[in-house]
């Protein structure tokens, strides 16, 4: 900027001043008079003295001035940013000291010389057409351009261009690029970097430009559905629409809920379509990397993995599992699968059923409930079975025992049925055992029949010859041991093959029917009759004395002879004669069954229809 520092000197000022002064002078030609001369002298010194307040003033403001200046040639030469003017012929004309660091030269050297020259070759055709761009007043161009020293490039700047007024040239704002465009560098190589280890790792990567839909699909990417890398596209479309129809709205309301910022991540299994039509299963997961201000998703990363052999798996896996199923469900037996705590955790449609029917539905029964719990209520608090079941489990369990089974069914009085009871572990780490209860009521109602059978006279109902003599020996122990009184009477019917050989052997047996029936009207509930041999019985009488018993085998032979059977309109009339015994010294039954009948055997001799007593 051009201004005079300092005011003429004081010499030169004069001299002027008498020049100008001797130019006036010849135009006075009149003498003043004195008080016009005092007057004209008077208004001199006020002029001198208001020149001197003049003075003054422009001193202090020309102060100021100076102090503003050299502040604001400090900011200009100090300035973070590089600032170079330019002439019309780009020549530097004046440059700040961070311009002359960027161009990496001194100022007074760099002045003069062409700015196009410090930028680098292949930018300069650029940078002209910035600088003539910027022509025009008021218009601000700007670009990035690299400056080079010695031919190599040394630094990236951000131009900023507009023109001086007048034409005159230019002036330039140069920031230093560098640094950040190392930034950028450095992440676009670790973002390569993390991309090719995803590739290398058989991963395919995508790059979304939300706001725009552009894909960078990686070259793994396209290989994962048989595309080359141009073949697959670079939209979010041309992925979108190779979902399958039936995951499409699943895998597009994940992503949805991602970029809404409702779930953290994306993350989604769906087939793909592939370049030959067949389907491919992936995951394909991600996040958005960067939102604008207002959170809007700008860009999304992810990756796709190939789950088609975990997929396979899985749907073999619940292929097994349902075929597992159905063999449970075909089974008649219930089943339970039981934790290693004894927690059941599967079931078969048997035992579904069986829960369901007998009102046992709440869901502890089905499932996540305590097996020992169930067996108790089935079995209406039998601590026995329980406790033989929980044994039997433990042993399957810590693998003392390869399995367990009850020896005798249990009852369930629930709905009067019997069960029995098997314990296989799954032999795996899982600590499993599966139970079956097989309902073995059938067998069981067979097997206690056939007892009844063994046990019982199948004409008479009386007890069977052997035990009738199983029983009385118990009952003559328990006698003997607490010295109660016991009887045992020998009954046989009187001339009973005449009855046979006149009535014909069915009336014979229904006579044998209706005799058994009469005595055990007689009987008390706790005396037992048994069917010793044809035509002859025993009757055992508990804690009964000799004149008790005396009694009652009279009553019987009275009660005889006072029934005649009715067998198809005959009335056959019979009697029987009794030899009863009374316990003293014997220790076996047959020892006291062999005095009862010789007392018989003398009733028999006396006539019949009667009663003897041994000893007589
Ligand atoms: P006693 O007064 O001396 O006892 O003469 P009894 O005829 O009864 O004696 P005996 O021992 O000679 O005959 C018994 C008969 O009982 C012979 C047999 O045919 C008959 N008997 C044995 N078991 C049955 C049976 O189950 N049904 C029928 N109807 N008769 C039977
Ligand atoms: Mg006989
Ligand atoms: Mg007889």
């Amino acid at each position: 900027m051009g201004y005079r520092k300092n005011p003429l000197g004081l010499e030169e000022l004069r001299r002027l001043a008498r020049e100008r002064f001797l130019r006036r002078v010849t135009d006075i030609n009149t003498a003043l008079t004195l008080p016009e001369a005092q007057h004209l002298f008077e208004e001199l010194e006020i002029h001198q003295i208001e020149l001197e307040l003049q003075n003054e003033h422009l001193n202090h403001a020309r102060a100021q001035l100076e102090t503003a200046l050299s502040e604001s040639s400090e900011l200009y030469d100090f300035a973070p940013v590089g600032i170079v003017s330019l002439d019309s012929a780009g020549s530097i004309t004046k440059l700040n000291l961070a311009g002359a660091s960027l161009l990496g030269g001194e100022r007074v050297r760099l002045l003069g010389s062409k700015l196009g020259l410090y930028v680098a070759a292949p930018d300069r055709p650029a940078f002209n057409q910035i600088l003539e761009r910027a022509k025009p007043p008021g218009e601000v161009q700007t670009g990035e351009v690299a400056l080079e020293r010695n031919g190599q490039t040394a630094t990236h700047v951000q131009v900023s261009v507009s023109a001086l007024p007048g034409a005159s040239g230019w002036q330039l704002v140069l920031v230093n690029t560098t640094e950040r465009r190392d930034a950028e560098e450095k992440l676009r190589i670790s973002e390569e970097r993390w991309k090719l280890a995803l590739e290398a790792a058989g991963d395919g990567v995508w790059d979304w430009s939300v706001q725009t839909g552009e894909v960078l699909f990686s070259k793994r990417f396209g290989e994962l559905f048989g595309f080359s890398e141009q073949e697959y596209g670079h939209h979010i479309e041309n992925w979108s629409s190779r979902i399958h129809p039936d995951d499409k709205a699943r895998v597009l309301a994940d992503m949805q809920a991602h970029l809404s910022g409702v779930a953290a991540n994306f993350a989604s299994e769906y087939r793909g379509q592939c370049k030959n039509g067949s389907w491919k299963w992936v995951l394909s997961r991600g996040a958005v990397v960067s939102r604008t201000e207002d959170a809007k998703p700008l860009r999304m990363i992810g990756t796709h993995v190939d789950i088609t052999g975990k997929k396979q798996a899985e749907e073999e896996l619940l292929a097994a599992a349902r075929f597992q199923q159905a063999v449970f469900d075909s089974l008649a037996a219930q089943i339970a699968v039981l934790d290693r705590h004894g927690t059941v955790i599967q079931t078969n449609a048997v035992w579904r059923k069986y829960a369901l029917d007998n009102g046992l539905a709440e869901s502890p029964y089905f499932f996540g409930g305590n097996f020992l719990e169930i067996l108790d209520r089935m079995t209406g608090h039998d601590q026995k079975t329980t406790q033989a079941a929980s044994a039997g489990i433990a042993s399957v369990v810590t693998g003392g025992a390869s399995s367990f089974q009850f020896v005798q069914p249990f009852f369930t009085p629930l709905d009067a049925r019997w069960f029995m009871m098997r314990v296989m572990p799954v032999h795996d780490i899982s600590e499993r055992v599966v139970v079956s209860l097989e309902d073995v009521t059938e067998l069981k109602a067979a097997e206690l029949a056939s007892q009844t059978l063994a046990n019982t006279d199948v004409l008479t109902g009386a007890l069977s010859r052997r035990n009738f003599l199983n029983l009385a020996e118990q009952e003559l122990a328990r006698s003997t041991r607490y010295e109660l009184p016991l009887m045992v009477l020998m009954l046989d019917l009187d001339h009973f093959k005449r009855i046979n050989d006149h009535y014909g052997h069915a009336a014979g047996d229904a006579v044998l029917v209706s005799f058994v029936k009469t005595v055990k009207d007689v009987l008390r509930e706790s005396d037992l009759i048994g069917r010793i041999g044809g035509e002859e019985f025993a009757v055992l009488l508990p804690n009964t004395s000799l004149e008790g018993g005396r009694a009652l085998a009279q009553r019987i032979i009275e009660r005889v002879r006072a029934n005649p059977v009715d067998v198809a309109g005959e009335c056959i009339a019979y009697t029987v004669s009794v030899g009863a015994g009374c316990l003293s010294s014997e220790t076996s039954f047959s020892g006291l069954l062999g005095v009862a009948d010789t007392a018989l055997y003398r009733a028999k001799n006396g006539g019949r229809d009667r009663l003897e007593v041994a000893p007589q």
